[in-house]
Parts: structure tokens; sequence; C-alpha cells
């Protein structure tokens, strides 16, 4: 009887889906390999159907190695081989099509997540791949005799190799718990200190009446009085503190650091220099008598402005044309530095992605194979690289995916040639 070579992907997400696909599509002998997707939830793929506000951000055309931390150096390999361009290719193949938007993002052209997760799902259909859902794999290990080898899942089910693809700790609704660490880890891995990133940030003393503003500003990280990150966009308010694209980006150096002295610098008017900002406050002292909660409302949302007037000390229905040198000179540092201390970040819950990982010097960069136990693979955000905003995340799920799909794929390929 022909021997048939038995894979489990441990994890239906991203990567794994993405493995899976490249895996089969590469193999020689269709018929002499099964590929079976183990997937915790109902169904697979369920992060990927929230991903980008449910538009999914696939790529970034951006994307380049500066754009990620962790492990950058063990990333380069796979990111370089399945560069932006190559994964739309991939996508296109399978009759996705996209646009790439402001900064690079990539958006799929119909705007809905589910279009990528159908492209993955229709072609493991086509090309034989199980997907077992319901399946969560809590249990690992390798099961040698003198004529075979296998990887054993659960203790009871058994695989000639294994690719865990079962993501991070981050988003537990959407099934990942930081299963792979365990999994892993009784391979003999470990695991880099681990923290939530691109996560909204808890601040201290926060106004609850800033809720839901959203405004563009200039946003710099200070820990322990030193800067460690600066960057702008669209800061958003909310009742416990700071969110938006700009303060997720900077979330995980907030989450890793030990510090309690940590602050968000907060620039309102990033369009006005210091001095542009001062003598437009001294012209309205000059023209305008009205009161001073409507003093910047022709450059700043009018809630911010009555915040920052109360922390300066100006009593909001005071007349513009009574505020004194002191006080203008106060409003316009506040304006351009407004200080707000950070309590820490948001838990993994509400994060989405994980920082830190499964430790990647454990792991070969050209096939992403486990350098501890063979026919173990692993890829995606399981492992110690996380990306910014933007695409980069699903950047480096699907080329890690595709790495190791493929390069097991040669390994069956020269085995079965034998
Ligand atoms: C709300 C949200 C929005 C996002 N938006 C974007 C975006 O627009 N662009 C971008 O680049 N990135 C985005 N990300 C990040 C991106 O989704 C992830 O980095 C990426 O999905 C990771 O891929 P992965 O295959 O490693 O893991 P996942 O996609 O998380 O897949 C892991 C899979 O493994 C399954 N699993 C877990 N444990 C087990 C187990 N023990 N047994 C079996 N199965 C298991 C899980 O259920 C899951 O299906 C977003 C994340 C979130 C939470």
């Amino acid at each position: 009887m022909k021997k048939v070579t038995n894979v489990a992907v441990i994890g239906g997400g991203a990567s794994g889906l993405c493995a899976a696909v490249e895996l089969v599509s590469n193999a020689t002998d269709k018929n002499g390999i099964q590929v079976t997707v183990l997937e915790k939830m109902t169904r697979v793929g369920k992060k990927l159907l929230v991903t980008g506000n449910g538009r999914c951000n696939l790529t970034n055309m951006n994307a380049a190695v500066s754009g990620y931390r962790g492990d950058t150096e063990f990333a380069e390999t796979a990111l370089k081989r399945y560069t932006p361009e190559k994964n739309i290719e991939f996508f296109n193949s399978l009759g996705l099509y996209t646009r790439t938007e402001e900064d690079g993002r990539v958006y799929p052209l119909s705007n809905q997540a589910s279009s990528v997760l159908d492209a993955l799902r229709f072609e493991c259909e086509r090309l034989g791949v199980k997907l077992v859902c319901d399946y969560r794999a809590v249990h690992l290990k390798e099961v040698s005799t003198a004529f075979t080898r296998k990887i054993v899942v659960n203790n009871r089910d058994r695989f000639d190799y294994v690719i865990v693809a079962a993501g991070g700790k981050a988003a537990k609704i959407h099934g990942t718990d930081g299963d792979s660490y365990d999994l892993l880890k009784m391979l003999g891995h470990t695991v880099t200190s681990i923290a939530p990133a691109l996560v909204s940030l808890n601040c201290e003393n926060f106004t609850k009446s800033l809720k839901g503003i959203r405004s563009v500003c200039g946003v710099e990280l200070v820990i322990d009085g030193k800067s460690e990150y600066k960057n702008s966009g669209e800061v958003q308010f909310t009742d416990y503190g700071l969110s938006g694209i700009p303060i997720m980006q900077l979330s995980r150096f907030v989450s890793m650091s030990p510090s309690n002295d940590i602050q968000i610098i907060l620039d309102l008017t990033p369009d006005f220099s210091e001095e542009k900002l001062l003598s437009y406050l001294i012209s309205r002292r000059e023209k305008d008598t009205g009161l001073c909660e409507n003093m910047l409302s022709g450059i700043i949302n009018k809630q911010i402005c009555i915040t920052i007037m109360k922390e300066c000390g100006i009593a909001v229905n005071g007349r513009v044309n009574g505020l004194s040198d002191e006080q203008i000179k106060s409003l316009c540092t506040i304006l351009k530095r407004w200080k707000i201390n950070v309590k820490n970040s948001r838990s993994f819950d509400f994060a989405q992605v994980t920082a830190g990982g499964l430790n990647c010097s454990e792991f070969n960069p050209e096939t992403m194979e486990s350098r501890l136990c063979s026919g173990v693979y692993c890829c995606g955000e399981a492992l110690d690289v996380d990306g910014d905003c933007g695409g980069y995340n699903l950047q480096w799920a699907w080329s890690s995916g595709r790495t190791a799909g493929k390069s097991l794929a040669e390994r069956i390929n020269n085995a079965q040639n034998k």
C-alpha cells in the first residue's frame, strides 16, 4: 500500500492556513500527502474576520524589516523571501485582488476580510486539506521506534510532521491564549518575556469628559525622563486613557518597560510651530472678547480646550481678553507638550498582537523548523517577532507560514523520491 505522509497544522489562523496551502501546492505527489489543520475554535480563521476593522489590512507595501521588533535578524529571511509583492501575487493566484491605500496599507478589493479567509479556505478545500475544528491541541510529543518516528498530538493522533501555528497570547476571544508556547515547551523550547502590543493605554486620573474624541496629534513616549519613541496621527481619547494608531504603535514599549515613570506627551497643535501658536494666542487675546472656553475652537476640539484650560488653572468662563502673559505662555506650552501619566498598557485581551514569544534562535530561519525536534515547524505570531500597525503582522504570518509550508514540501518531495 502506498505510504501517505501525514502532516498536522496546529491552528487554522493566518499563518496556518497559508502554510497548509503552500505545502500542498508545492508537493510533487499530492495524493501522497495528507494535511490536517487542527483548529480549537468552531471555525478556522475567526481572527482574520476582525482584522483591519473587518476589512483585513493584509499587508503593507512598506513592510521592511525595520518595521518589526523582537528577533528581526531571524525574521529577515522569510520577510525578504516573501515580500509584500510576492504575498499579493500569492493571493492573486487564489483569485483575490487588492487595493493599496494610504501609508502602503493593502486591503482586498472587496473591502471584506471574509474574502481573504474564503480565498484560503476554498484553496484548502480544492487541495484536499482537512479542516478539523473544535480540536484543541494541548499535548505534543515525539515518539520514536527503531523504524518510525512520529509526532503525537494529544497523546492520540500521530503525524509525520507538525507545524505549530497556534498564534500568540493576544485577543483570547479569537482563540489565542498562549497554547503555542505550552506545546513547544513540551519539546524543550523556551519563550522570551511576552507583553501585549498594539494595545491602548490606561492613563492616570484621566478625564472621562474626553471619551470618544479623536484628534490629530504629535505623540512622544517618555520613560524615566528619556524620549523613547515619537510619531504622529489620530489619537483617540477614551474613558480609561489613550488609543488610536500612534498610541498602539508605541504600546509595546510601555508594556515591556518595568518603569513606573512613563508619560505620553501630546502635541495638540502639530500644524503650528511654538512661535506661530504663541502669536495666534496673542492675536486671539487682542481680538476676542468672548469666553475662554471658546478661545481655541478654531484650532482644536472644544472639550479638549476646556480640559487644558482647567489644567492651566484658567477659568473657562473668564474672558479671553483678560488672560495674562503668563497664562498665554502656559497655554502655549501645554498645547505643544501636554504630559499625560501612563499607568500601564491594557491587557492581552485587548491587544492585537503579542510582543515576544518562542525563542527564534531555536528555529531555522530558512525553514522554520525546530532545531530541537526534527519535523516540528513553527510560524506566525507564536515566534518572537511583532510588527508595526498597518498590515505588518499579517505580512509576517504569510511570509513565515509560506516558508514553513514550502520547506516542508521540499523535504517530503525529497524523501518520497528516495
Ligand atoms: C482585532 C485585531 C485586528 C487585527 N488587524 C490586523 C490587520 O488589519 N493587519 C495585520 O497585519 N494584523 C492585524 N492583526 C494581527 C494579526 O491578526 C495576527 O498577527 C495574525 O493573525 C497572526 O497570525 P497567526 O497565524 O500567527 O495566528 P492567528 O491568526 O491568531 O491564528 C492562530 C489560530 O490557532 C488557533 N489555536 C490556538 N490555540 C490552539 C490550540 N491549542 N489548538 C488548535 N488551535 C489553536 C486559534 O484559534 C487561531 O485560529 C489584528 C489582530 C486583532 C486581534
